[in-house]
């Protein structure tokens, strides 16, 4: 602890509704000094789990407020002194094109995009005011999951509906992930020795939610994603690109209402939806490799839609340097790379199974043959990184 005294570091916040999530980055270096997460805030029992100095505590918060939470891990920062907080916010509309520190204008035109964002806009929020009031004299930076494709061309981000639904609404695509396909393109580009201006990559981020990104000559320039991050890939939970005419047809074949049916094809569809199993893709894979058929099949329309959604992207491209596979599903599963991999015969791409299984780990993050056409990369993620950079950026 000693050797923390005084250390001057970056505090990340993501928050959610009931969570919060944090890690604290010192200044210099990036080394993680403190992380947590505090889970079912506002509930009996709510609580909080802290990593520092190799060790963790979990400490039960009855009923705390996110205020309460957020105070509980001040509390134990002791010798740290924080210089910014950056925080998570998932939907900056078409009026952030990059980071911003947060002042009172950027709080109303982040609360006006809370429409585009029901459920996270307003919980990031309170995250914002939550640590205003706990550290008044720190600068709080606003970091973007759309700001990085706001480079994406009409042609791209336009709905083929009536264009006065996007002149008045802005109903139009934003992709989300932004700050993963960044980090991700800025560390493929050191892994291929280029410079990220110079580096065009279709990135797959695959966790719980999916996405996949064109990036051309380091700007996006197409997301899987849409107006709200239920669009494109197969997820855990979610379906993705489903027929627009679903909604009618299925109310009025079942009186669903829509709220219902949008629950189902957010909380009860993709993965878990297929599988009738689990969202995890872990206990998927074992259920598969133990003959469970309906896991079988959900890995397969996992894998094949994403390889076609790539497909599809790859359309964007000009020239491409790499396919970058990313996310807890990206960087950990083999299996699901080398599916994937196999539907792109056509592009020549060819795996080289040692180096896919130990992840590229021992081979520069490659984890394609010598004589693939395009190379395949294994690149983990790391957003809270990217928001600490973000943070010191604008400090500084
Ligand atoms: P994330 O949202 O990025 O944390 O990713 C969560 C997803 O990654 C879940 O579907 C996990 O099952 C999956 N995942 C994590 N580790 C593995 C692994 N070793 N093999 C397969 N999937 C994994």
């Amino acid at each position: 602890m000693t050797s923390l005294q005084n250390t001057e570091c970056i505090i990340v916040i993501n928050c959610g509704s009931s969570s919060l999530k944090f890690a604290v980055f010192s200044l210099e270096g990036e080394t993680v000094l403190v992380k947590g997460l505090a889970e079912r805030l506002g509930g009996p029992d709510a609580i909080l789990k802290i990593e520092r100095d190799g060790e963790t505590t979990c400490v039960a918060i009855p009923e705390a407020s996110h205020h309460d939470a957020l105070q509980q891990v001040t509390a134990r920062l002791t010798g740290l002194n924080p210089r910014g907080i950056g925080h998570r916010i998932v939907h900056g509309g078409e009026k952030f094109t990059g980071s911003v520190v947060i002042n009172a204008a950027v709080m109303t035109a982040v609360e006006s995009c809370g429409s585009l964002a029901p459920l996270h806009n307003p919980a990031n929020l309170i995250g914002v005011r939550t640590a205003q009031e706990l550290f008044p004299q720190l600068p709080q930076i606003a970091v973007f999951d759309t700001a990085f494709h706001q480079s994406l061309p009409p042609r791209a981000y336009l709905y083929a509906i009536p264009l006065s639904y996007y002149e008045e609404m802005k109903i139009r695509r934003y992709g989300f992930h932004g700050t993963s396909h960044h980090y991700i393109l800025l560390e493929t580009a050191r892994l291929i020795g280029k410079k990220p201006e110079e580096t065009s990559l279709i990135t797959m981020h695959l966790g719980n939610g999916c996405s996949a990104c064109a990036i051309q000559n380091g700007r996006s320039v197409d997301s899987t994603m849409g107006l709200t991050p239920s669009e494109g890939l197969v997820m855990g939970t979610r379906s993705g690109d489903v027929d627009p005419a679903l909604h009618q047809f299925l109310q009025d074949k079942t009186g669903m209402r829509l709220s219902e049916i949008t629950t189902m094809l957010n909380s009860q569809s993709g993965l878990l939806g297929l599988s009738g199993l689990s969202n995890d893709m872990r206990t998927l894979a074992d259920a598969a490799a133990n003959g469970h058929q309906r896991a079988q099949l959900a890995i397969e329309v996992f894998c094949y839609r994403l390889a076609k959604s790539v497909c599809g992207l790859i359309a964007s491209l000009d020239i491409l340097d790499a396919l970058v596979f990313t996310g807890g599903i990206g960087e950990n599963s083999a299996d699901t790379r080398s599916r994937v991999a196999a539907h792109f015969k056509i592009l020549g791409v060819r795996i080289n199974e040692t180096n896919n299984a130990n992840h590229g780990r021992q081979s520069g993050r490659c984890i394609s043959a010598n004589d693939s056409r395009i190379p395949c990369l294994v690149v983990p993620t790391n957003e809270e990184l990217m928001i600490a950079r973000e943070t010191r950026r604008l400090i500084s």
